[in-house]
């Protein structure tokens, strides 16, 4: 599958606005989003249907060459498929968008290529499934990729293919600025429902690169270390390679008030009449307020998400302008709810997981933007168990144990600053190798100064998200893989 080539000193990027959309136009709205999903499930049909006779006729002994022939699955092949059958299958094709049709057949296109790669070996990371069929309850979103897409010049109004003017919640003053400016190129626009039932504009848009403003003078702490937590009162603890705490970035007032609401609803969901049936076990009819607490349930969610979202934007936004190195720990993503014990699982560690990700992210494309670097800690690193004070380890450390108490050199220090403390340092170690020489060129010293038990291979630099295979050999040494260099 081809991708667009992004041209140098561009970055693609996102602008997300909620919509006002009046009701004929939400109907048009559900009417795109639900095209798409008929396109995606009827084409995930008739390509289920050859290939499993295809698997029939292999079982009779049928040669390679009398086969079935292959459905074709990519996007052009889908596409051509479906405008055959849809003027029987979906006599109301007229209605909607071309690009809603698209939208569907694009996924179905990627699911299958992602399979189809995972099953021959040629895919990283976890297997990945056959393609599973949309149901109506699911995300609902349709993307516009040509025709008229733009924002208006009043700042209140975007205008879409088929739906056009729809009333935005908010001023668009931000990309409309850009777009005036001849900053900015619309590549594509989403429209999407979240589960409070607000539908939002999402431009995907090709912008020149941003400089780091002149106003964000760089703090004196070149290089610092973050630890990401789910707690009220730590969200992301900064820490420097001195054992400093720089910045702690707590949850605000509202979203621990969403939080608590939220508590409320799901327990209140739980004694109505539900869609399950405990004492037959089966399905039944879920009752109208059982409903209501549902809606309820998803708004609530939303703004939780909403409200966590940008204090996360404000807390990367400065760390990336104001800081050189940032070190972050990476996500476990395969083993994370395997292993571990009890102590691991649960709705926290699910919660930290999602933060984890969602600042890796966001620290990602703005340390590109902003000429600072992420330094990503292995996966085995041990930032929570080492003592930042004197460098050995504690076996164990339960969740419960808020602070780290060393029992060697009697230090006592919060356990999310030491975790930020010791990543900050292996920050530390990487720039110093890439002032020396090319990054990943030569063997650095495990951990700094600290332990000299063994040396190992930085990561291969300049790459994106580059991801280090698993090697057991590697556990509990030190080392880093460069995500992202300076873009300037
Ligand atoms: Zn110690």
């Amino acid at each position: 599958m081809t991708r667009f080539e992004v041209p140098d000193g561009s970055v693609v990027q996102a602008y997300r606005y909620a919509l006002d959309p009046v009701p004929r136009q939400q109907r048009m709205l559900a009417s795109h989003a639900g095209g798409s999903r008929f396109a995606h499930n009827y084409m995930l049909t008739l390509v289920k249907a050859v290939l499993d006779q295809r698997t029939a006729e292999q079982s009779y002994g049928l040669a390679v060459d009398e086969l079935t022939p292959s459905p074709g699955w990519s996007l052009p092949a889908l596409r051509k498929t479906w405008n055959r059958h849809k003027a029987v299958v979906a006599p109301w094709w007229g209605e909607n968008s071309k690009e809603a049709y698209n939208t569907g057949l694009d996924a179905l296109a990627r699911g299958l290529d992602a399979w189809s790669k995972s099953r021959k070996g040629e895919r990283a990371g976890k297997a990945v499934g056959f393609p599973r069929f949309k149901s109506a309850r699911g995300r609902r979103s349709v993307r516009f990729t040509t025709g008229t897409i733009r924002v208006e010049a009043d700042r209140h109004h975007v205008t879409l293919p088929r739906v056009g003017t729809i009333k935005t919640h908010e001023s668009t003053r931000k990309l409309a600025r850009r777009v005036d400016n001849g900053t900015a190129r619309m590549l594509s626009a989403t429209v999407s429902c979240d589960s409070a039932g607000r539908w939002h504009c999402s431009f995907q848009v090709l912008v020149t690169a941003k400089r780091r403003p002149a106003h964000a003078a760089r703090s004196k702490n070149a290089v610092i270390g973050v630890d990401v937590g789910v707690k009220a009162d730590s969200l992301m603890v900064v820490g420097a390679p001195d054992g400093t705490e720089i910045a702690r970035i707590r949850a605000p007032k509202s979203l621990t008030a969403v939080q608590a609401r939220l508590r409320v609803l799901q327990r209140r969901a739980a004694r109505q009449h539900g869609p399950y049936d405990p004492v037959t076990k089966t399905r039944r009819r879920p009752s109208k307020r059982w409903r209501i607490t549902q809606s309820r349930i998803g708004r609530t969610h939303t703004r939780a998400a909403n409200v966590r979202r940008d204090v996360l934007h404000k807390a990367t936004t400065a760390l990336a302008q104001q800081h050189a190195v940032i070190t972050v720990e990476t996500l476990n993503t395969a083993g994370m709810r395997s292993a571990g014990g009890a102590y691991k699982r649960g709705l926290n560690r699910a919660l930290a997981d999602a933060a984890l990700a969602q600042i890796r992210q966001m620290l990602g494309y703005k340390t590109c933007w902003y000429g600072s670097i992420l330094v990503s800690a292995e996966r085995f690193y041990p930032s929570t168990k080492t003592c930042s004070g004197c460098g050995r380890r504690k076996p164990n450390l339960s969740l419960s144990e808020r602070s780290y108490v060393c029992e060697h050199c009697g230090a006592e220090i919060d356990r999310d600053l030491n975790a930020a403390v010791n990543l900050a340092r292996l920050g530390e170690t990487h720039s110093r190798v890439g002032e020396s020489g090319p990054a990943g060129s030569g063997p650095v010293a495990g951990r700094g100064a600290i332990h000299k038990s063994g040396t190992v291979q930085a990561g291969p630099a300049g790459g994106c998200e580059a991801s280090t295979p698993h090697n057991p050999t590697r556990v509990g040494q030190a080392g880093t893989v460069v995500s992202q260099e300076a873009a300037a």
